[in-house]
């Protein structure tokens, strides 16, 4: 019998998904919760995706945006993306026990920062305004001391206090293409600039644009699961548009797709950024095997064997006998 359903290939890109930093910050939270019981706080969206934020919530995990919406007696993690260095010193000035969960790779890039400024240095750093882990990396040294680019014409309208002492560091989950066309730009313009070899950009990012670089081209539409505050997911959606995939969109969850837009698609490119969870994206095929009949295809481009060591958490202190 033949299926009336028309036929779909749907084209996997591995790896996708969690990174090793995202996932060691979910084992914080939910370890401390496990460890202490509800409520566990958490300061900003542990990883950009509201299903991880939802499922946690539900475990006892409440989310705020600032320190001051923590109680005296409470236990707080600081999220995946890094905190300035303000909110660990409130942290410790109030007695607070709290957890750091910003991703080790994010960490490196603080040091990187700290050390630079105190050797006297300018740091210019490559990233988004206004994004969490960019908030966090110039909040390791004092107000102003870092100057932040985001383009090659950012470069070009920069005023230095001393061009010759000058460092660039760059966030982790930027587009590898762009920056290292903004890092060409630095050193062109100031040839004495310090800085990593290439970027910043940590091994998850890098990765996962260049599994999507891999199946973009020859689908007729590629799907990132991810949030629209999750840089890295974004970037997964701009590499599909730049290799010549005729579509690519962001979707939250399955539920965001418009199925009736699919007529003529034949082979659908998927992957997921770092912060989404493999459930949406089964979640996706399963949809798709409603309509279609399904068949997927994963290109592996490398193993990841990456993983980091939960650390040890802080327990609450035994209630004041009365
Ligand atoms: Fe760490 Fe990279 Fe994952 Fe960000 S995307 S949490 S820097 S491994």
């Amino acid at each position: 019998m033949t299926s009336s359903k028309p036929a779909l290939t749907i084209v996997l890109a591995s790896p996708r998904g969690f990174c090793a930093g995202v996932d060691r910050a979910i084992q914080i939270v939910k370890q401390a919760l496990a460890e202490n019981g509800p409520p566990v706080y958490v300061r900003h969206e542990i990883v950009h995706n509201r299903y991880v934020v939802e499922e946690l919530e539900a475990m006892g995990a409440v989310f705020v945006e600032e320190l001051d919406q923590v109680p005296d007696d409470g236990i707080v993690v600081f999220s995946a993306h890094g905190v300035p260095k303000s909110v660990p010193n409130e942290a410790k000035r109030r007695r607070l026990l709290f957890a750091d969960a910003t991703c080790p790779l994010v960490s490196k890039v603080h040091r990187e920062v700290e050390r630079h400024h105190k050797a006297g240095l300018t740091v210019i750093l490559i990233g988004h305004a206004g994004h969490p882990e960019v908030i966090g990396t110039m909040g390791q040294v004092p107000e102003g001391s870092v100057l932040l680019v985001e383009t090659v014409e950012d470069v070009a309208r920069l005023e230095v206090p001393d061009p010759e002492r000058l460092a660039f560091s760059t966030q982790t989950t930027l587009s590898v293409l762009d920056t290292a066309g903004v890092v060409a730009a630095l050193k062109e313009r100031f040839p004495r600039i310090e800085g990593p070899r290439n970027e910043d950009i940590c091994y998850a990012t890098t990765n996962r644009q260049q599994a999507v670089a891999a199946i973009a081209p020859g689908s007729d539409l590629t799907f990132v699961v991810g949030a629209k505050n999750s840089s890295n997911s974004m970037r997964l959606v701009e590499v599909a548009r730049r290799e010549g995939c005729p579509r690519a969109e962001l979707i939250r969850t399955a539920a965001d797709i418009d199925w009736d837009s699919l007529d003529g698609v034949r082979r659908l490119a998927l992957s997921a950024g770092a912060s989404a969870p493999e459930i949406l994206v089964d979640q996706v095929i399963e949809a798709a095997r409603q309509r279609f009949e399904v068949t997927v295809e994963e290109v592996k481009l490398v193993d990841e064997n990456v993983t980091f060591r939960v650390p040890p958490l802080p327990k609450r202190r035994p209630a004041q006998a009365a």
